[in-house]
């Protein structure tokens, strides 16, 4: 409910289970109410309580959206993920954490257990656009949002899917047309972000002929920047043909 100076609390969902997906990304069941579930995704504004506070102080939503933080100290940090699955009917939203350790999202997931909270604030497009051909290239953060994309796609969609994850224990099942390859590249013993597995797999790709193209990236941001100027300059794509953004910064928190 709105007051009268225009604030509306925040959805909170409650955690229904906690699996592990493979051994550093951990998929949260979250249950909320119908409005709640469907106004969370596919891009989500986390709230995500510091472990073990028996009393966050939730932020509350401004008429524009705005999130209107509580003065004080509030023990919620601001993150955004991607709502892997959502179904409104049955109130459910499953979100998939990467275990990095460090940070309040990371932290908050692997302490997660059926009971927990977190709230949603606010929701945004994954930037995707069906085409003829898809360029999809990312790391373990974009793996729900790549999983979403290629089970949007239509059949006849051609393409590849460059998926860096540390090794085959981090490879997942993920639904795609037949004509879009899927390509994992193992980072092995070299820490997240700190690969050019992705850059590399995309300098060796030709541009495919023909307008009917968009590329979406995303990554560490240092990974993304040298990924998209290769899409920019040497495939000469334009705005409307690509997405590209840095999901996570290496040595640098995200979000407030
Ligand atoms: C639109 C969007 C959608 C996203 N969807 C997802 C998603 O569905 N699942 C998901 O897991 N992430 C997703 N991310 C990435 C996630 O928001 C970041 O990884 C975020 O930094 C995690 O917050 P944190 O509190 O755990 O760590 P922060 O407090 O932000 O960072 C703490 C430290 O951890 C490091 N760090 C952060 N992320 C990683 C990582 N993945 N691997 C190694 N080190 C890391 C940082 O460099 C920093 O040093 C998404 C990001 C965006 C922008």
């Amino acid at each position: 409910m709105t007051s009268p100076d225009g604030l509306r609390p925040v959805d909170v969902l409650t955690v229904a289970a906690v699996a592990d997906v493979t051994p550093s990304v951990r998929r949260v069941l979250l249950t909320g109410t119908a409005a709640a579930v469907a106004a969370a995704g596919p891009t989500v504004n986390l709230l995500v309580p510091r472990v073990g506070d028996p009393a966050p102080r939730w932020p509350q939503v401004a008429r524009d959206g705005r999130i209107v933080w509580p003065i004080g100290a509030h023990g919620v940090s601001l993150r955004s993920y991607t709502a892997r699955r959502q179904d409104p009917a049955t109130g459910r939203l499953e979100i998939d954490f990467v275990l990095h350790g460090d940070g309040p999202a990371a932290s908050w997931a692997a302490a997660a257990a059926p009971g927990a909270q977190l709230a949603v604030a606010g929701a945004a497009a994954l930037g995707d656009r069906p085409a003829g051909r898809l360029l999809l290239a990312g790391d373990e953060t974009a793996l729900p949002a790549i999983s979403r994309i290629l089970a949007a796609a239509p059949e006849g969609t051609r393409g590849v899917a460059l998926l860096e994850v540390a090794g085959p224990e981090e490879e997942q099942d993920l639904v795609a047309p037949a004509g879009v390859e899927l390509r994992w590249l193992h980072r092995g013993t070299l820490p997240p972000g700190g690969s050019t597995l992705l850059a590399d797999a995309v300098a060796g790709l030709d541009r495919p002929a023909g307008e009917d193209l968009f590329a979406w990236v995303a990554a560490e941001s240092g990974a993304v920047r040298t990924v998209r100027a290769d899409l920019r300059g040497r495939w000469g794509l334009g705005r409307a043909q690509h997405h590209a953004i840095g999901y996570w910064r290496l040595g640098r928190a995200m979000g407030g």
